[in-house]
């Protein structure tokens, strides 16, 4: 592979992918009706279900996450889905549900600050919702909610189903689908587990198979009841992308060489480090304090007053020119906020490299 004047990627996806992945990427392609494929998927659904916590099939999606979060609603909503707004993305998810038809109210908060029990436990209350949608780890803002408090909303509310994108947090920190009593999880593969774009990993709590089974209106691609009747016989609605799978077996095997709870410590720490970074340099982090994500830091850039603010264009270039991508700030907070992610493989050695190179580049800025 030419990989000459490839800049590194340090944005919160795509995120890096190693040669290892690549290697498992190009494996010879087999049929998705035979027995190879279902040999491959069999050996790592119980994978998966580690991975996740959980006794429930987990499925693959040929799609990005969208796919899946859009599906969630397709097959989940009848009455009225409540959006938890603190981001891009999960500002987003409510433009989505509009667009796909369904009755949708927001409940938003600032950007920085998470998304609290107390206040899903206030809507909720009305009875005027039959699902939620939640963000776990808001990757415009770096910021994470509160997952464990917000589930055990869940027994006091049974019939909502609370639909939970872990997109930038799913295989960095622990989500334990079946403790958590939540009814879907979902991530796209290039953000945490360090994987090409293309695949989304989910799964479904029996309440939510139940519930999709009685909406007409779910459509093919995205039926959940498909997935789980292919799951089940170790394969997937449609032709997936298998090249897909096969990154994913040797992503899953890594991890657990790994071990989970070091892979969750390890992104953890990384995250601190860059957070140490950045106050280093007189910065202040944009999301509320206690709620900062472990797999991604989002830099204040004049976004909160009071902390250092640089040209984050210039800063973006040196740091190109030594070798990295870094991000700029997503949506209405670029340039006020910049990002640097820790996701997947990276390591004490590989993030301090690129402390490295900033601290030339802001060096040189002056
Ligand atoms: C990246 C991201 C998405 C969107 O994923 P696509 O792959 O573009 O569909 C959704 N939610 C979160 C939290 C993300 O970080």
């Amino acid at each position: 592979m030419d990989t000459m004047g490839h800049i590194k990627l340090h944005i919160p996806g795509p995120v890096e992918v190693s040669a290892k992945t690549f290697a498992a990427f190009c494996a010879p392609m087999v049929g998705h009706r035979g027995q190879g494929f279902k040999d491959l998927y069999a050996k790592i659904q119980p994978q998966l279900q580690s991975l996740l916590f959980t006794k429930q099939l987990v499925y693959l999606s040929t799609s990005s996450a969208w796919g899946i979060m859009e599906g969630s609603l397709r097959n989940l909503v009848s009455k009225k889905v409540l959006c938890c707004m603190c981001g891009a993305f999960s500002d987003k998810w409510l433009d989505v549900a509009k667009r796909c038809g369904k009755a949708a109210e927001a409940l938003q908060v600032d950007w920085g600050s998470p998304i609290r029990a107390e206040a899903i436990d206030a809507k909720l209350a009305t009875g005027e919702f039959d699902a939620l949608t939640l963000i776990h780890n808001e990757t415009s803002t770096g910021t994470m909610s509160p997952l464990t408090d917000i589930g055990l909303l869940k027994a006091k509310y049974p019939d909502v189903m609370f639909i939970v994108d872990a997109v930038s947090s799913m295989t960095a920190t622990r989500i334990a689908f079946d403790e958590l009593g939540i009814d879907v999880l979902l991530a796209g593969t290039q953000k945490a587990f360090a994987m090409p774009p293309g695949l989304t990993v989910f799964t479904c709590s029996p309440a939510a198979l139940a519930k999709a089974a009685t909406l007409k209106d779910r459509g093919y691609y995205f039926d959940f009841v498909e997935f789980q009747k292919n799951a089940a016989d170790n394969m997937t609605p449609s032709t997936p992308s298998i090249s897909h799978i096969y990154a994913l077996a040797s992503k899953l095997d890594d991890f657990f060489a790994e071990g989970l709870e070091a892979r969750f410590a390890r992104h953890l720490t990384l995250a601190q480090r860059t957070r140490d970074w950045a106050r280093g340099h007189g910065f202040l982090l944009f999301p509320e304090k206690g709620f900062e994500s472990s797999t991604l830091t989002c830099v204040s850039n004049g976004a909160r007053t009071g902390g250092r603010v640089l040209d984050v264009s210039k800063l973006q270039k040196l740091v190109k020119d030594r070798g990295f991508l870094i991000d700029g700030g997503y949506g209405k907070i670029k340039g006020t906020t910049f990002r640097i992610s820790n996701m997947g493989d990276e390591t004490e050695a590989t993030m301090g490299t690129l402390y490295a190179a900033m601290d030339e580049s802001i060096k040189l800025i002056g």
